[in-house]
C-alpha cells in the first residue's frame, strides 16, 4: 500500500490512531490459529463515520479491509491474508444503553463479552451467549462468528440474542437492520444474514441485544463415568428425561488429564469421561429436575454423580473446563482444532470414531465440549516439525468431516469457516447453496475488498 493511501487513512482516524510500525503490525497479524499474516497498516477508528470514510477510501484504491475484535478466532477470520488495512475495533468499546424495562441493550463492537455480561448482571439481567473466551473476545467478533458457549443448550447462541445491527457496507453506506422490539418481521431478516458472516459483508458498528431476567438459582453437578460410551449416551438421555440443563459439557479422559490438578478432586484412574452439568431457574424447578437427574444417573451403569457444594468448587470446575483448550499445547506444539456438531444421539458414534481414528493414525485426538448441543471440540494434536504427522493430520481432518456429515452433522458449530475450513465447504454445501452465497457476497461487496480470501474455497 503506498504512502499516499496510508496518509489518507491517518487523515481519517488521526495519525496517532494508525500504525505501520513492524512491531505493531505483528501484534495484529495472528489469531487463535497461530497463523501469521502481516497487514500493511492498522487503524483504530472510534466512530461509525470514520469507518464509513475508510470503506469509501478502500473502494477507491481497492485495498482489503479486515475487521478485528480481540483476534481470538479459531479459523483465521481476522487474518489479513491479502495484506491491506486491519480495522482494530478496540476503541469502539462503549455500552451505549442498557434498557431494563424493555430488556435490551445497545453495544459497540469492541465491548468485551464478559464485561457486558457483568454490566447487565448488575441490573438483574442476563446475556447468555458465553464463549469460553468471554473474558477477552468482543461482541463484534461474537456477532461476526455467531459465537456459542456452554449455555447454548438451553438459551441458544449469539444469533438468538441479537435483534438489530448497524453495519457499514463496502461502499461506506450505513445500514441499520432489525428492531428494538422482541418481534419484528418487516422485510428480509438482514440481521441474521450479517451474524456469522465473518466480516465478509460489512463492518458491524452497533449491536442491539435481547436480554432476559437473571435466573434465580443454579446448581452444578459432575457426572463421572468409567465408560466413554455410557457417558456420551447419557447426554441425549438427560435431555429426554424432562431435564433442561443450562450447560452440559463433556470431557474425555485425555482432556481431564490435562486439567486434573485444577479439579476439586482429581478423577480416579478408571474414569473415562466426565459431564459437567448445570440446572438453573426457580428453586423448586431446579429441585425437581435435580431429583430426576439423580434418579437417571443412579440407574445408569458405570456412572456416578455429585453436586458441587460451594461457589469455589463450582468456579474451580469451570476454570478447569475453560483451561482445556489452552492446556492441549502441553501435549504437542500444534493442533488441528475442530468444532463439529452432530445430533446429540450420535455423539457416542462420533467419539468412538475419533478414538479409532487416533489409534489407526497413531495421533493423539482428544474430544471435549458442548455435548448438550452436540458441539464437540475435536483436537488433533500434531508436531509440525514432522511432515508425516502433518499429512496424517490432514487425513484425520478430512475423515472426521466426512464422518460428521454422514452422522447428520455440520462442520462448524461456532468457530466459523475462515481460511482453515474453506476448502471443505463443498463437502457440506451443495452447488446451488454455494452459488447463492457467493452472489450475496458479490452483491454486498462487488469490489471484493471486505475480508477477501475467507469462507469460500479459492
Ligand atoms: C481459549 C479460546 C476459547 C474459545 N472458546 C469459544 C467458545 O466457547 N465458543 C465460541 O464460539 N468461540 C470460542 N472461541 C473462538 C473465538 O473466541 C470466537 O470466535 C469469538 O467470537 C471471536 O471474537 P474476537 O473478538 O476475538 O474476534 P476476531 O477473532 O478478532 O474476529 C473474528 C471474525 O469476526 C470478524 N469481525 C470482528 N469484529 C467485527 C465487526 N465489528 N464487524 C464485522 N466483522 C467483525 C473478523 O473479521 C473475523 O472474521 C475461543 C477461542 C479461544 C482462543
Amino acid at each position: 500500500m503506498n504512502k499516499d493511501i496510508i496518509k489518507k487513512i491517518g487523515d481519517i482516524v488521526g495519525r496517532e490512531n494508525c500504525t505501520i510500525s513492524r512491531e505493531d503490525l505483528h501484534c495484529y497479524s495472528y489469531d487463535g490459529t497461530r497463523k501469521i499474516f502481516l497487514p500493511s497498516v492498522v487503524a483504530f477508528p472510534d466512530s461509525t463515520a470514520q469507518i464509513a470514510a475508510l470503506m469509501r477510501l478502500a473502494g477507491t484504491y481497492l485495498f482489503p479491509v479486515v475487521a478485528r475484535g480481540a483476534g481470538s478466532g479459531m479459523t483465521g477470520g481476522c487474518l489479513p491474508v491479502q495484506g491491506g488495512l486491519v480495522l482494530a475495533l478496540s476503541r469502539l468499546n462503549n455500552i451505549v444503553e442498557i434498557d431494563r424495562d424493555n430488556q435490551i441493550a445497545i453495544v459497540e463492537p469492541g465491548v468485551i463479552t464478559g464485561e457486558f455480561q457483568q454490566a447487565v448482571k448488575k441490573v438483574g439481567l442476563f446475556y447468555p451467549p458465553d464463549p469460553a473466551s468471554s473474558s477477552f473476545c468482543t461482541m463484534g467478533g461474537n456477532a461476526a462468528e455467531c459465537a456459542g458457549g456452554p449455555s447454548a443448550v438451553k438459551y441458544g447462541v449469539t444469533k438468538d440474542f441479537i435483534i438489530g445491527l448497524e453495519v457499514v457496507l463496502a461502499d461506506g453506506e450505513i445500514l441499520t437492520t432489525g428492531t428494538r422490539t422482541e418481534k419484528g418481521v418487516v422485510g428480509y431478516d438482514l440481521t441474521r444474514l450479517f451474524i456469522g458472516s465473518e466480516g465478509t459483508l460489512g463492518i458491524i458498528t452497533k449491536i442491539i441485544t435481547r436480554l432476559i431476567p437473571l435466573p434465580e438459582h443454579k446448581e452444578t453437578f459432575l457426572i463421572s463415568s468409567t465408560s466413554l460410551l455410557q457417558a456420551t449416551r447419557l447426554v441425549a438421555e438427560i435431555l429426554g428425561h424432562n431435564i433442561s440443563p443450562c450447560t452440559l459439557e463433556y470431557m474425555d479422559k485425555t482432556a481431564l488429564g490435562l486439567v486434573a490438578k485444577m479439579l476439586p478432586e482429581p478423577p480416579e484412574p478408571d474414569i473415562e469421561a466426565m459431564l459437567l452439568l448445570e440446572i438453573d431457574g426457580h428453586k423448586n424447578e431446579v429441585s425437581a429436575q435435580t431429583e430426576r437427574l439423580y434418579n437417571l444417573v443412579q440407574s445408569t451403569s458405570h456412572c456416578t454423580i455429585r453436586q458441587a457444594g460451594t461457589e469455589t468448587e463450582k468456579e474451580d470446575l469451570w476454570q478447569a473446563r475453560r483451561a482445556i483448550s489452552p492446556a492441549t499445547f502441553q501435549l504437542s506444539k500444534h493442533k488441528i482444532s475442530e468444532d463439529v456438531v452432530v445430533p446429540r444421539s450420535r455423539i457416542p458414534e462420533l467419539v468412538q470414531f475419533t478414538e479409532q481414528l487416533g489409534r489407526e493414525l497413531n495421533l493423539i485426538i482428544l474430544t471435549f465440549g458442548h455435548a448438550g448441543d452436540g458441539n464437540i471440540h475435536v483436537n488433533i494434536m500434531l508436531d509440525r516439525d514432522q511432515e508425516e504427522q502433518q499429512l496424517k493430520g490432514d487425513i484425520a481432518r478430512e475423515r472426521l468431516f466426512r464422518q460428521v456429515l454422514s452422522l447428520g452433522g455440520t462442520l462448524s458449530g461456532e468457530h466459523g469457516i475462515g481460511i482453515t475450513k474453506s476448502a471443505f465447504l463443498p463437502l457440506e454445501l451443495d452447488a446451488t447453496t454455494l452459488k447463492i452465497m457467493q452472489k450475496l457476497k458479490a452483491l454486498f461487496d462487488p469490489k471484493g475488498i471486505l475480508n477477501p480470501g475467507k469462507i469460500f474455497p479459492s
